[in-house]
């Protein structure tokens, strides 16, 4: 059981696109079909990726709901992510149960229950709410760059992450180069730490 990958979930499906048309992060996955679902969730070593059409519906709809949290605690309406992060965590409840395998000594899994999507609704509610609770709603932050909505966890630790990734962070440091060299500023380099 790692809640910290689970939380990244929550990122990962806040930044995927549901559509073509549709803009998320710089680095947002297009998660229209199960193929790039089943992906994304390989890439974070989500083991279970039998994800069915009615998985990916349920997945794209957590996707808005993650979205609005992260803007609602960006935009400080910290009382608004809490309260739809916490509808989140009645409709998708963990089943935890103790696990031995592979060889690894009695450990936990939380979510046991109900169809994939459930598993990693409840999950991903469940790491966002204990990253929140344990380092504070500040740290969930939409990207500064101006043409990105992609959101982001701040682990820096002094709290300083402005933008969703590298990429952000650089095409935001040539734009601040450009205008330096206008207005004859020596120049910084920022990354996507801040
Ligand atoms: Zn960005």
């Amino acid at each position: 059981m790692d809640l910290s990958g689970y939380a990244e979930l929550a990122v990962r499906l806040a930044n995927a696109t549901g559509d073509e048309e549709e803009a998320g992060s710089e680095d947002g996955h297009n998660i229209s079909t199960l193929d790039v679902l089943r992906s994304l969730l390989t890439a974070l070593r989500f083991p279970d990726t039998r994800v069915t059409r009615r998985d990916l519906d349920a997945m794209l709809a957590l996707r808005v709901e993650y979205r609005e949290i992260f803007s609602a605690a960006a935009s400080g309406n910290g009382s608004e992510a809490v309260e739809r992060l916490n509808a989140l965590l009645i409709q998708h409840p963990v089943h935890p149960q103790i696990f031995s395998h592979d060889d690894e000594p009695w450990h936990l899994h939380l979510t046991q229950g109900g169809s994939v999507a459930d598993r990693y609704a409840a999950g991903s509610a469940m790491g966002l709410a204990t990253l929140i609770t344990q380092l504070g709603l500040n740290r969930l932050g939409v990207c500064g760059a101006p043409s990105c909505q992609g959101v982001f966890i701040d682990t820096s630790t002094n709290r300083s992450r402005r933008y969703c990734s590298d990429r952000c962070a650089s095409r935001a440091n040539v734009t601040a180069f450009r205008g330096r060299r206008r207005s004859g500023t020596p120049d910084v380099l920022p990354t996507a730490a801040g």
